[in-house]
């Protein structure tokens, strides 16, 4: 078996590098029981197989969320130019079957239901120098904000 699967764009020539979308967020799948993760693991939870790198869906839907009151810790928290504002703060379940942390971009916290359809916004954050990778993505409805 091949230790790692290799993407499309393996032979298509300099831009081979890049075996992961960078537009989406990469978690780990289980080749032997296909448990998949996020963030990436090393160690299957379920049979402890090693975890290749997959990519995930950038689409999911709002399991369950809440709204952030007031501003986290800082650092890593950076409040944006405008000041701290309430935010909504949830579980997206993709449909590779994992849950992921995740700012909701909304711009009436109102609107926000479970169950909504949810979309990634790219650029994907990743982490701060004390936790690379370990960035809280964002997803907006379809229709919703496109970043701030
Ligand atoms: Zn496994």
């Amino acid at each position: 078996m091949a230790a790692v699967e290799a993407g499309p764009a393996a032979e298509a020539g300099p831009a081979a590098e890049t075996t992961l979308p960078a537009a989406g967020l990469t978690g780990s799948q289980c080749p032997r029981c296909a448990v998949v993760v996020y963030p990436e693991g090393a160690g299957c939870p379920r049979c402890g197989g090693d975890m290749v790198a997959t990519a995930l869906s950038t689409g999911g839907v709002l399991w369950t969320w809440t709204v952030q009151r007031f501003a986290p810790k800082s650092p890593p928290y950076q409040p944006p130019p405008e000041g701290f504002r309430p935010f909504a703060v949830g579980y997206v379940e993709l449909p590779e079957g994992v849950r992921v942390e995740a700012v909701i971009e909304v711009d009436d916290l109102a609107s926000v239901r479970i169950g909504m359809p949810l979309r990634l916004i790219p650029p994907v954050h990743s982490g701060c120098a004390a936790n690379p990778g370990r960035g809280v993505p964002r997803f907006a409805a379809p229709d919703g904000p496109v970043g701030r």
